[in-house]
């Protein structure tokens, strides 16, 4: 191959710019992520000879080496994992996820220098990592399976170079020209102290090799170093087999950082195993916040997966629930064959058990936090409680348990505070039956919204529905301790004991009666916007309020379906009316323009309400300037 050189990317030069020029405290991490990158080149490669034989004809002993050279200030990190063949050397090493560096920007711009290197791991630029404390990095490597080696070398300033390199095994090798104030990472005690606060786990050897060994080293001096030599710097020990009273949190919190990309420590650890009918043991995190990934369809998912050692995927989703997807770690068994493939593993009855372990295993530590810490279950409910919701919708089997988790604002709670709903049944007024609920797009709205008055005057709380998801789950909910659910906005709602509400609906029927004419009026007046006018049970203080039909699909239903290009018809709502509202005592009697003004002002002013959009702006202004001039 003819040695050729090639500009990076600009994102990439962007990125490597912030990466060398700001500031940041922890250099060292660069050692970190190289290690990864060497375990999951050799993971991989261990993986696919399951299947294909021929790419361990050397019949490889898997392992890291660290190699220092004092003279030539370099530093080499090798594996002998799956290697790259030239067209994956550029792709790997001369772009990046091409959403990355946008993110990464953003991010630093919000959190400043000092965070950069936790940056880097969480946007998969850890290679990059190597600049911080190099001025020229040079990678060779040879894929295995094939017997061609390839070269890459970048000073960054100048783009990078490809060419055949001389590396005559598989694997790839990364050496670090370091800086003149970054040699310390030629010494022994300093890479063996990185290696055992940040890559412990890693199980496969990490050994450490002087390069560039003094003539007249002492025989003593020579015998030490090599002793020292010889033992891996790291113990190796997968964490998920360890008992958890043997574990420090940081070891799991970088076993996490490992495992995730994530630059903070998971929000909750929660180790387990389970023999009998399966064994396995898992490791599994909740993580402190959400990432936008997860409301993206086919993003990456799923529990890591160990058969016997070997690592077989790290984005198995069988093995976990989709409303659960928040959840990241490793799942380990025995119980697997080895040769499992994808397809298999879909109805494989021992994945299926480890899925309703696990599943019960999350549910459990979240009512654990629920019962111990109410701050911090709202912490982890405010990153994950709109996923949690989903399960309602389709874990059956879990639903009961999901709802005791799922918390929302309500009537009577402070903005930005909610309540469970065992908090809910447990305040009920007396002689409530139902659970009562308003969908909402905004929560100031819901809080504002006529809709709520009737329910106040009685006694009764009302949830606010306020997230997008809130809506698809009023189908599910179905019911929560023998109660139901209902919508205060839809259909007929009435309130109290049953005697006042035959009462209420006596008093109804005869102002139906008496306002006849008038609502009729309105009715024809309001024609192409209503389906009906009638009069009201739930309204106190308001006027006017528009309602939906029982039986009316919910608004996002609505909105979803158009964007799927389906024919929806408008659907009218109902405009009902305060028989006891002094304005509408007074309105009645109108005849002619005045009538219609005021019904004008009177559908309007009910939208507004809500936080809806009037029809006609310049005319409502118009009118209601008209009105104060009166
Ligand atoms: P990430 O590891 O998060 O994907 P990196 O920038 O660290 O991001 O690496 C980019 C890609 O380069 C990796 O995904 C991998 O395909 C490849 N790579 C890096 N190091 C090695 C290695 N030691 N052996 C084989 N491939 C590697």
């Amino acid at each position: 191959m003819e040695k050729k050189t090639q500009q990076f990317k600009a994102e990439i030069a962007e990125m490597l710019d912030l990466v060398v020029n700001s500031l940041y405290s922890k250099k060292e991490i660069f050692l970190r992520e190289l290690i990864s990158n060497a375990s999951d080149a050799i993971d991989r490669a261990k993986f696919l000879s399951l299947t294909d034989k021929a790419l361990v004809a050397d019949n490889p002993e898997w392992k890291i080496q660290i190699a220092a050279d004092k003279g030539a200030k370099t530093l080499m990190i090798s594996d002998n994992g799956i290697g790259m063949d030239a067209a994956e050397l550029e792709q790997n090493l001369g772009t990046i996820a091409s959403s990355g560096t946008k993110k990464f920007r953003e991010m630093l711009k919000e959190k400043g220098g000092e965070s950069l290197p936790e940056l880097i791991g969480q946007f998969g630029v850890g290679f990059y990592a190597a600049f911080m404390v190099a001025d020229k990095v040079t990678v060779e490597t040879m894929k295995r399976g094939t017997d061609g080696s390839c070269k890459w070398e970048s000073d960054m300033s100048g783009g990078y170079t490809i060419s055949d390199g001389d590396r005559d095994f598989p694997g790839t090798s990364i050496t670090l020209h370091l800086r003149d104030d970054q040699l310390d990472y030629l010494d022994w005690w300093r890479v063996s102290e990185l290696v055992k606060k940040y890559s412990d786990f890693i199980a496969y050897p990490i050994t450490f090799r002087q390069l560039d060994v003094p003539k007249d080293e002492k025989e003593e001096d020579k015998k030490s170093r090599e002793e020292r030599e010889a033992k891996p710097l790291n113990t190796m020990v997968a964490l998920w087999k360890r008992a958890k009273k043997d574990v420090k949190q940081e070891e799991y919190d970088e076993f996490y950082k490992h495992l995730t990309h994530d630059w903070e420590a998971p929000f909750e650890t929660i180790p387990f195993g389970a023999e009998g009918q399966v064994e396995f043991k898992a490791l599994l995190f909740i993580p402190k916040k959400a990432t936008m990934e997860l409301f993206m369809p086919n993003q990456k998912r799923g529990l890591s997966l160990y058969v016997r050692n070997v690592f077989i995927g790290d984005d198995i989703e069988m093995l976990l629930p989709t409303w659960l997807r928040f959840v990241k770690g490793v799942v380990d068994s025995s119980d697997l064959p080895l040769n499992v493939s994808r397809e298999m593993l879909q109805d494989d009855a021992v994945i299926q058990k480890i899925k309703s372990a696990v599943t019960a295993k999350v549910l459990s530590a979240l009512e654990d936090i629920k019962k111990k810490d109410a701050k911090r279950y709202d912490e982890f409910f405010t990153s994950f409680g709109a996923v949690l919701k989903e399960g309602v919708h389709v874990d059956w089997e879990n639903a009961d348990r999901i709802k005791k988790l799922l918390k929302w604002p309500s009537a009577r709670t402070d903005a930005g505070k909610r309540i469970f709903l065992d908090d809910y049944v447990k305040d009920m007024a007396s002689g409530q039956k139902d659970i009562y609920y308003l969908v909402s797009e905004r929560e100031e709205d819901a809080r504002r919204s006529p809709q709520l008055e009737a329910a106040r005057k009685h006694g009764c709380d009302v949830l606010l529905f306020c997230d997008p998801v809130d809506e698809y789950l009023t189908e599910s909910l179905r019911e929560f301790d023998g109660k139901k659910f209902v919508d205060v906005a839809k259909g007929d709602v009435s309130f109290g004991s049953d005697d006042e509400k035959k009462a209420e609906k006596d008093a109804n029927e005869k102002a139906a009666k008496d306002l006849k004419p008038f609502l009729d009026a309105v009715k024809k007046e309001l024609e192409s916007h209503v389906s009906d006018v009638r009069v009201s049970t739930r309204l106190v203080d308001s006027p006017c309020c528009l309602v939906q039909q029982e039986h009316a699909l919910p608004p996002s239903m609505v909105r979803m379906m158009r964007a799927m290009k389906q024919d929806v018809p408008d659907e009218k709502r109902i405009l009902e009316v305060n028989p006891n509202h002094p304005l509408i005592a007074k309105v009645k009697g109108l005849e002619g323009d005045a009538l219609k003004d005021a019904v004008t002002l009177l559908y309007d002013s009910a939208l507004v309400a809500e936080g809806s959009p009037v029809p006609d702006g310049a005319k409502f202004a118009q009118l209601l300037a008209a009105l104060m001039m009166k």
